[in-house]
């Protein structure tokens, strides 16, 4: 048994380090907290912060009545809830080998189309295999990303090229290739 020195004593006596300093950003406007009073969403941006961090929002703001807090401008600025309202089709290719694609379709719903029948049509038009998963979502096999935009303007009325967004999920190289 030796009882050297177990207890290095001393050794470390810890270091008061000092707190880094966290800035918070707010989700709503994308500034440091300190910054909403600038932002056009102040209200939203002070109800949020109430709700997530009470004790910032008691720090910056004290007892701040929201209902007191009013945005700069209303209308205009709104833009962005309308935007997110707005419907569109998303098309994501997915990569899933280095040469195998799937493709996935998802908001026809919302044109009014029948998911069953859009599967049908597009893998006839693509020769891929297609189904429909999930409440309004068509996946094929293969990649349809070239082609799926003017396939889906001409084959559905309503639908417009600006409706439709494609993604690309690409595999992550893996860092051992070489
Ligand atoms: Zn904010």
């Amino acid at each position: 048994m030796s009882d050297d020195e177990h207890q290095s004593e001393g050794e470390g006596a810890p270091m008061e380090i000092p707190e880094p300093v966290v800035v918070k950003y707010c989700p709503v406007c994308t500034m440091p907290y300190e910054y909403c009073e600038f932002s056009n969403t102040k209200k939203q941006c002070y109800t949020r912060l109430k709700e997530d961090d009470p004790d910032l929002f008691a720090e910056l703001l004290g007892d701040l009545n929201l209902d007191e807090v009013q945005d700069k401008k209303k209308p205009a600025q709104v833009k962005f809830t309308e935007d997110t309202k707005k419907s569109a089709i998303v098309v994501t290719r997915i990569q899933r080998t280095k040469k195998k694609f799937a493709s996935n379709i998802a908001g026809l719903k919302a044109f009014g189309i029948d998911l069953k029948k859009a599967s049908k049509a597009i893998s006839g038009r693509f020769a891929a295999s297609s189904s429909v998963v999930g409440d309004d979502e068509v996946q094929v096999t293969g990649d349809v990303t070239v082609d799926i935009v003017d396939f889906l303007t001409s084959k559905f009325d309503g639908i417009k090229k600006e409706d439709i967004k494609i993604v690309f999920k690409n595999k992550k190289p893996k860092a051992d290739t070489s």
